[in-house]
Protein backbone atom coordinates (compact mmCIF):
# COMPACT_ATOMS: atom_id res chain seq x y z
CA UNK A 1 0.00 0.00 0.00
CA UNK A 2 1.04 3.63 -0.54
CA UNK A 3 -0.13 6.38 1.40
CA UNK A 4 -0.52 9.80 0.12
CA UNK A 5 -2.49 13.25 1.11
CA UNK A 6 -4.04 14.81 -1.75
CA UNK A 7 -2.15 18.36 -1.91
CA UNK A 8 -5.13 20.13 -3.43
CA UNK A 9 -7.68 18.59 -0.97
CA UNK A 10 -5.69 17.48 2.10
CA UNK A 11 -7.65 13.85 1.94
CA UNK A 12 -5.65 11.05 2.86
CA UNK A 13 -6.00 8.18 0.83
CA UNK A 14 -4.40 4.61 -0.23
CA UNK A 15 -3.29 2.87 -3.18
CA UNK A 16 -2.58 -0.21 -4.05
CA UNK A 17 0.46 1.00 -6.42
CA UNK A 18 0.89 4.13 -8.32
CA UNK A 19 0.06 2.05 -11.50
CA UNK A 20 -3.64 1.44 -9.96
CA UNK A 21 -3.81 5.22 -9.87
CA UNK A 22 -2.54 7.16 -12.55
CA UNK A 23 -3.49 10.29 -10.80
CA UNK A 24 -1.36 9.89 -7.81
CA UNK A 25 -0.15 12.13 -5.64
CA UNK A 26 -3.68 13.62 -6.12
CA UNK A 27 -6.64 11.51 -4.53
CA UNK A 28 -8.99 11.74 -8.06
CA UNK A 29 -8.89 12.49 -11.02
CA UNK A 30 -10.67 15.44 -10.43
CA UNK A 31 -7.83 16.96 -8.18
CA UNK A 32 -5.70 16.22 -10.65
CA UNK A 33 -7.42 18.75 -13.00
CA UNK A 34 -7.97 21.33 -10.54
CA UNK A 35 -3.80 21.29 -9.61
CA UNK A 36 -3.76 21.30 -13.84
CA UNK A 37 -6.04 24.01 -13.81
CA UNK A 38 -4.20 26.24 -11.55
CA UNK A 39 -1.06 25.49 -13.85
CA UNK A 40 -2.69 27.10 -16.34
CA UNK A 41 -4.44 29.91 -14.59
CA UNK A 42 -0.87 31.24 -13.82
CA UNK A 43 -1.10 30.84 -10.20
CA UNK A 44 1.80 28.50 -10.26
CA UNK A 45 4.11 30.55 -12.30
CA UNK A 46 6.28 31.37 -9.41
CA UNK A 47 6.85 27.94 -7.71
CA UNK A 48 7.80 28.25 -3.94
CA UNK A 49 7.03 31.80 -2.92
CA UNK A 50 2.95 30.92 -2.77
CA UNK A 51 2.97 27.54 -1.76
CA UNK A 52 -0.40 28.04 0.61
CA UNK A 53 -3.42 26.11 -2.26
CA UNK A 54 -6.13 28.96 -2.54
CA UNK A 55 -9.48 27.57 -1.70
CA UNK A 56 -11.08 26.16 -4.08
CA UNK A 57 -14.54 28.18 -4.88
CA UNK A 58 -15.73 25.32 -6.64
CA UNK A 59 -15.28 23.00 -3.49
CA UNK A 60 -15.27 25.00 -0.39
CA UNK A 61 -17.68 28.28 -0.60
CA UNK A 62 -20.58 26.29 -0.50
CA UNK A 63 -20.44 23.39 2.12
CA UNK A 64 -24.04 22.40 1.21
CA UNK A 65 -23.78 21.98 -2.08
CA UNK A 66 -21.45 18.84 -2.09
CA UNK A 67 -21.38 16.53 -4.83
ZN1 LIG B 1 -8.09 15.57 -3.54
Amino acid sequence: MIQGVCPICGKRFEVASIADHPGFPFCSNRCKLVDLGRWIDGRYVVPGVELRPEPDPAASSDEENEE
